[in-house]
């Protein structure tokens, strides 16, 4: 088993791809599965795979990454190349961040949440519980433990351009910007915890208070973007953070956009944040001296995830594997090729 790596120091950014199975529901439709791994860190998309014509077939279109993950992956295996590598970073000051991008349904929650992601009832931990579980396990480490740190979590959602904390009813938060440039979301709870199940305990909390009123997990999940932070103080002062970033699903167009103005102003601000996520972690990857990250809430709220060295982050691009939601596959693929 991997555990304790560091990410190499020319390597801040890795993005990586999971497929997940045919559902039921695909099956029932005889959906066709279009989505290979032929290796560890290789996407095919077989665009006309119910095409006689083997001309087109040879088009098919290949997409590398750092990892691939095909449907027989668990979370944790995801999680060993992803996540893992950066949770001891934040023991060392650092800024670490997983985002979960792609279209809705294509598995994001269940990579995040796992058990807890609300309907789904299986027993496999999501990224939240394996970060949590590897942060308590390293408290006790030697090397930290005359840190005198501390454990607090954070809960909140990005929903058209607002921030509303996920613990504490929703309650609609400013973010604002001191002179130090510094971002601050005003009066965000964070919670202490002390164990695994303490922050799952509030993973629940705020799931349930997002979703209250909703006729559909997803249905509100696809619209919005959820944050969990993992926080380290020494002392009451920030030493480190992990944010794990459940994004909003990136389908467009003809998917959500035509339904009515509200629909549509939604995806816009969808676009934007999504757009500006990825020019802020292509800067962090070239290193560029200038980060776009005042162009969405949701880009603000995470700076510093973007600036400065100790900067790291993971993006697991979530994809459906059906012929039918090939085109949002491609454009996630599309999306995270351009990331790096
Ligand atoms: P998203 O959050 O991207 O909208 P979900 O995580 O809710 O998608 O996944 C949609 C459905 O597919 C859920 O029922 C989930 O349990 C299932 N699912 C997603 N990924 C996998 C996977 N890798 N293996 C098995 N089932 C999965
Ligand atoms: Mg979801």
């Amino acid at each position: 088993k991997m555990s304790r790596l560091e990410p190499p120091e020319d390597h801040r950014i890795c993005v990586c791809v999971r497929k997940r199975p045919l559902n039921q529901r695909e099956t029932t439709m005889k959906d066709l599965d279009i989505i290979t791994i032929p290796s560890d860190n290789v996407v095919m998309v077989h665009e006309s795979k119910q095409k006689v014509d083997l001309t087109r077939y040879l088009e098919n279109q290949t997409f590398c990454f750092d990892h691939a993950f095909d449907d027989t992956a668990s979370n944790e295996l995801v999680y060993q190349f992803t996540a893992q590598p950066l949770v001891e970073s934040i023991f060392r000051k650092g800024m670490a961040t997983c985002f979960a991008y792609g279209q809705t349904g294509s598995g994001k929650t269940h990579t995040m949440g796992g058990a807890f992601s609300g309907r789904n009832q299986d027993c496999s931990k999501g990224i939240y519980a394996l970060v949590a579980q590897d942060v308590f396990l390293l408290l006790k480490d030697s090397a930290y433990r005359n840190l005198d740190l501390k454990v607090y979590g954070t809960f909140f959602e990005i929903y058209g351009g607002k921030v509303y904390d996920l613990l504490n009813w929703k309650k609609k938060l400013q973010v604002l910007e001191d002179g130090n440039q510094q971002i601050q979301v005003v009066g965000l709870q964070e919670q202490e915890v002390r164990c695994v199940e303490e922050v799952l305990n509030l993973f629940q909390i705020g799931n349930s208070c997002r979703t209250s009123g909703q006729t559909s997990v997803n249905a509100h999940s696809s619209r919005s973007h959820a944050v969990f932070q993992i926080i380290l103080k020494s002392r009451g002062k920030l030493h480190g953070k992990f944010s794990l970033v459940d994004l909003a699903g990136n389908e467009r167009g003809a998917d959500i956009a035509k339904v009515n103005r509200k629909r549509q102003l939604e995806g816009a601000e969808i676009n934007k944040s999504l757009l500006a996520l990825k020019e802020c972690i292509r800067a962090l990857g070239q290193n560029k001296s200038h980060t776009p990250f005042r162009a969405s809430k949701l880009t603000q709220v995470l700076r510093d995830s973007f600036i400065g060295q100790n900067s790291s982050t993971c993006m697991i691009a979530t994809i459906s594997p059906g012929m039918t939601s090939c085109e949002n596959t491609l454009n996630t693929l599309r999306y995270a090729n351009r990331v790096k």
